[in-house]
């Protein structure tokens, strides 16, 4: 694999990858059982990128035991916490060093464009692995005084082999969000990433093994969501699973984990998240963030502000800049440093938000702009803007998960509220105005795992994200992502003569 280098053309050069890509079992790079692979596609051209070994349950078994050796007889569990923080800093250093070709095969296997992988993706991804690495040492328990002649302490220990399953909107990011705080506390893993976008999730895992995180602790199994996926949410030996997805998903993971063992179960999934521009707002700064909320990313992000209510005093107005905005979108090569928006990932994700424009056209909301394809090759679409949009029509309650606005106009506060709510989800919300105390209730009130106040899409390793209601079960990031792959142990000791 080559790094890729800016060229004097404004472009950035794809990198070169090799053309069969193994898993990643016990530290052994390997085919998989079957011999099977599946090809991951360039969504730019839709053209094969490579071919990838396709795990299965067969290759699952294998990794899940590999993981096992390695929680039970390895040294990953056991070793001074400080060590694993060690490592972990090391692999942040690895990925830092690497940061251009993994931002450039990020950007060759999603789509999104290179100057977003390298400006968000990978500084974030990075400072995940750094914030977890700090975590190593300080995770401890509590003294707690119980009544009786006893000492009484907890333990915070490793919840054990987890398997985690990962989506194709941020493969770097998401891996990090799931590695940084399951390693750090001394598990050790079974990840398989999203059939679209392997190939990070590889390199990564290489960087790993570079550095010198021990053989079992991470494996990497790239395979599909019914087979690969299905093996290790059933499997009797997988002590929790980890997961990012799609809603209907989720439910599957958790029935399936309910079946089998009653792995613990974490769960980070879709979104309807309102975001609410009041008359006194900074009408610019909204505009602005409200665009961002929306299509950054290409739209395919869980917290996208993809409802976006706007008072109807300045409803106008703010239809107005946002169209402006939207028509001079660049949409393009993901490589060109001047694109802004670069294809869906796949020819479903196309097809799927092609259906959510024409139905909201049929539903009867008003398109102002978008709604076609851009070229003829990819899958790429123009940014479209549906105003008129009301409650009730499907593309105001489902996710669509593309580049595509619904703006609702409201009268006041009470209403914004109660409509903001009226979902089966609560990722996120925002609320954009200069009144403090307007600000606080819409914060204390709307039914969200993050609330965003004159901002959107700030994200913190430090600062813990996840869903109310349908958006998903525990929290990702911060302290409280440790929560998710600890496992408190009670200990009394008698101390009587
Ligand atoms: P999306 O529609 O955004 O691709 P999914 O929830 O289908 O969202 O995919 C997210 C991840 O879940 C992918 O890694 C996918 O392979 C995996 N997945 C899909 N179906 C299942 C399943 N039945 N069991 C386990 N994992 C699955």
């Amino acid at each position: 694999m080559t790094t890729a280098t800016a060229a004097k053309s404004h472009t950035v050069k794809a990198p070169a990858v090799k053309a069969v890509q193994p898993l990643l079992i016990g530290g052994r790079w390997l085919d998989s059982v079957s011999g099977k692979t599946f090809a991951t596609h360039n969504p730019a051209t839709g053209e094969e990128i490579c071919q990838v070994a396709e795990g299965d349950k067969a290759d699952i078994d294998h990794a899940v035991a590999a993981a096992r050796k390695a929680f039970e007889d390895g040294p990953w569990p056991k070793m001074a916490a400080a060590e694993r923080g060690r490592l972990l800093n090391k692999l942040a250093d690895a990925i830092e060093k690497h940061k251009e070709e993994l931002a450039a095969l990020e950007s060759l296997d999603n789509g999104k464009p290179y100057r977003d992988a390298i400006a968000a993706d990978l500084p974030l991804t990075i400072k995940a692995y750094r914030y977890y690495a700090g975590w190593a040492d300080k995770n401890h328990g509590k003294t707690i005084p119980v009544e009786g002649d006893y000492f009484c302490y907890t333990r915070h220990e490793p919840v054990g082999v987890v398997g985690q399953i990962i989506p194709w909107n941020f493969p770097l990011l998401m891996q990090a969000w799931k590695w940084g705080p399951s390693l750090t506390t001394g598990c050790t893993v079974v990840l398989k990433p999203a059939e679209q976008t392997p190939l990070t999730a590889l390199r990564v895992a290489a960087l790993a093994q570079e550095v010198g995180i021990p053989d079992g602790v991470i494996n990497v199994v790239p395979g599909f969501g019914p087979t690969a996926g299905a093996a290790i949410t059933s499997h009797m030996d997988v002590d929790k699973v980890a997961f990012t997805g799609e809603g209907s998903t989720g439910q599957i993971i958790m029935e399936a984990a309910a079946r089998s063992n009653m792995k613990r179960v974490s769960l980070e999934l879709g979104g309807k998240s309102p975001n609410v521009v009041f008359a006194d707002a900074d009408l610019d700064a909204a505009v602005e963030g409200a665009y961002f909320g929306l299509f950054f990313n290409q739209g395919q992000c869980c917290c996208a502000g993809s409802r976006i209510f706007v008072e109807e005093k300045i409803h106008d107005a703010f239809v107005e800049k946002m169209i402006k905005k939207a028509k001079s979108r660049k949409v393009g090569d993901p490589f060109d440093l001047d694109t802004e928006q670069g294809p869906q990932v796949s020819q479903e994700q196309f097809d799927r938000i092609m259906s959510y424009i024409h139905l909201g056209q049929r539903e009867g909301a008003k398109m102002l702009t978008g709604g076609n394809r851009v070229g003829n090759k990819g899958y790429f679409i123009e940014p479209t803007v549906f105003t008129g949009v009301t409650d009730e029509m499907r593309i105001a309650k489902e996710e669509i998960f593309g580049p595509v606005m619904s703006i609702l106009p409201f009268k006041d506060t009470d209403e914004v509220i109660r409509r903001g709510n009226r979902t089966f989800y609560g990722l996120a919300a925002a609320v954009w105005t200069r009144d403090i105390k307007k600000a606080h209730r819409l914060a204390n009130s709307l039914r969200a795992g993050t609330v965003w106040i004159n901002c959107f899409d700030v994200f913190d390793a430090a600062a813990p994200f996840g869903g109310f209601k349908m958006s998903g079960i525990g929290r990702e990031l911060g302290e409280y992502a440790l929560e998710l792959y600890t496992e408190v142990k009670t200990v009394y000791v008698n101390l009587a003569h």
